[in-house]
């Protein structure tokens, strides 16, 4: 299949689980995943309408960025601290902050170009061995922290399931990061939103939507298997 109908499938299942889940399309921003893939198909997703392009690698947003015209991007994988210089001019979503120290890096480097960057925490839900992403426990008091932070400001969470979960170990893993949300928003923090939720990707990002994500990071299913 070529992309043109990659994007129509995926778009055709993500109006049926919004309208499953008594949501609107527009609730829902479609984030192409172009990670590992060329100039020239990331250049005919843009054609066919895909307005955000999500890598989770420094690097190659480096090397695409200038050749593409069209979308905005998002950084959706871990982000070290050293490399924060390179792309703060050039994304829009930081969808992977787990910690004080990133965030404060992120804060001083936008600072230098009078921007304020948007980020998401990224929250590990599931609880299981992961390198990436706070336990729930800990997002409450990091936010407390970021809020002072004036170059930075907080969007929302992210998360990942961890790869082979079944259906109903998704729901709880989506399930809970909407709640954990929920409680956040309640709490009131100055300078915090959390009107996003980034989760669900390729397999799993109908049960996202159900579960209230407002964005999906989709990249087999628009661009194909990667290498
Ligand atoms: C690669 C990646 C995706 C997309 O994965 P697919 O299964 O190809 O849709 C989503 N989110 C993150 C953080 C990724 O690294």
């Amino acid at each position: 299949m070529g992309i043109l109908e990659n994007i129509k499938e995926v778009e055709k299942k993500i109006e049926n689980a919004a309208k499953s889940a008594g949501r609107k399309r527009d609730e829902i921003t479609l984030i192409g995943v172009s990670k590992t893939k060329p100039v020239s198909l990331i250049k005919e997703a843009v054609g066919c309408g895909i307005r955000v392009l999500g890598e989770n690698r420094v690097q190659e947003i480096m090397e695409k960025f200038d050749h593409i015209e069209g979308a905005v991007w998002h950084l959706i994988g871990h982000l070290q601290k050293n490399k924060v210089k390179y792309i703060i001019d050039k994304v829009d979503l930081i969808h992977s902050v787990d910690s004080l120290e990133l965030a404060k890096e992120i804060d001083k480097q936008a600072k230098k170009f009078d921007k304020v960057q948007k980020i998401l925490i990224q929250v590990n839900i599931s609880g299981e061995e992961s390198k990436f992403g706070l336990p729930k426990e800990e997002v409450l008091p990091l936010l407390n922290e970021v809020k002072s932070l004036e170059n930075v400001k907080v969007k929302g969470l992210m998360t990942m399931a961890p790869l082979g979960a079944g259906e109903d170990e998704l729901h709880e893993i989506f399930g809970g990061l909407k709640k954990l949300s929920i409680d956040i928003k309640e709490k009131k923090v100055d300078n915090i939103d959390m009107e996003e939720l980034s989760m669900g990707m390729s397999g799993d990002f109908e049960i996202a939507i159900l579960e209230g994500a407002t964005m999906v990071r989709v990249g087999t299913g628009i661009f194909g298997h990667r290498e």
